[in-house]
């Protein structure tokens, strides 16, 4: 049997997708980055086969994307995560009718696609040089108030009053911000649907620098976050696509380039 593997090392997380012959995920894999991106990228994708009960002989062709995807020398190929977002995207999107726009919330960067009916990047912005809008701000943030990431959506959902807002444009001042705020006694749950908001203005207004068409989907990490799904929506105004496996839609893509390169060169 044929697999094909898509390797995303990102900034926080390392993704693996293995897809069959037909471009149909055969399973993922997520862990944490670390410092060793090649050695923590290496054990993933072990780890993912051993649990899948196939041999590394049978993985065809593999494409690295992401920061890390330099340091992976044994790559067949490498993509820029852009373009491995944009295909995933446009794959996973056709179940829900088709996808036009991605907004894609990493650890350290979130970024805008637009991409053309055939999955093609049409237009892109992003932002790398501001923790205060990415994964991280949660990281933070959950940090500080003492709950796990996975809490974030519940305590969103159970606030009594409104969420209140976080001035802060900078993740090191929203910390002093969010440490005051409980020291004046405000709820959990206040703070971290402020946060949640203060995170989707900031998303929208990256959104709409490249354009907003429907359908629009969500991805990386912070998509499993359901709270930051419903601030978003109520910025946008429309619903979003969320697919099952939020955070390896950019390794899928590269596992599926990886069965399209593969195929054409062995027809
Ligand atoms: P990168 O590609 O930059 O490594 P990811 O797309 O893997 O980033 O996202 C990493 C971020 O996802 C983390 O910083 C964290 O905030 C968020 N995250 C991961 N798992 C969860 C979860 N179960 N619930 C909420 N947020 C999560």
């Amino acid at each position: 049997m044929n697999y094909f593997a898509g390797l995303d090392i990102g900034s926080t997380a390392i993704k693996v997708a293995l897809v069959d012959e037909e471009g149909k995920i055969v399973g993922v894999h997520v862990s944490s980055s670390g410092s060793l991106f090649h050695k923590n990228a290496k054990e993933a994708l072990q780890n993912l086969l051993t649990q899948l009960g196939i041999a590394k002989d049978d993985v065809r062709y593999l494409i690295a994307t992401g920061y890390g995807r330099k340091l992976f020398k044994e790559a067949d190929d490498s993509i820029s995560e852009i373009t491995a977002n944009a295909i995933g995207a446009h794959e996973a999107g056709k179940a829900f009718g088709g996808v036009r726009t991605i907004i894609n919330i990493g650890g350290q960067d979130s970024k805008a696609i637009q991409i053309d009916d055939t999955g093609n990047v049409s237009n892109f912005a992003m932002n790398d040089k501001c923790a205060a809008g990415t994964g991280r701000f949660l990281d933070v943030a959950a940090r500080n108030l003492d709950i796990d990431l996975e809490e974030l959506g519940d305590y969103h959902f159970n606030g009594k009053g409104a969420p209140l807002s976080i001035n802060s444009t900078c993740t090191v001042f929203a910390e002093s911000e969010i440490i005051g705020l409980l020291a004046n006694g405000h709820g959990k749950e206040e703070i971290i649907a402020g946060i949640h908001y203060s995170i989707a203005k900031r998303t929208v207004r990256l959104a709409k620098r490249v354009g907003i068409e429907d359908r629009v989907y969500f991805d990386g990490g912070p998509a499993l976050n359901k709270g930051l799904v419903a601030a978003i929506q109520d910025e946008l105004q429309r619903e979003l696509v969320v697919p099952e496996h939020p955070q390896t839609t950019t390794a899928f893509g590269a596992a599926i380039l990886a069965r399209n390169e593969f195929l054409a060169e062995n027809p």
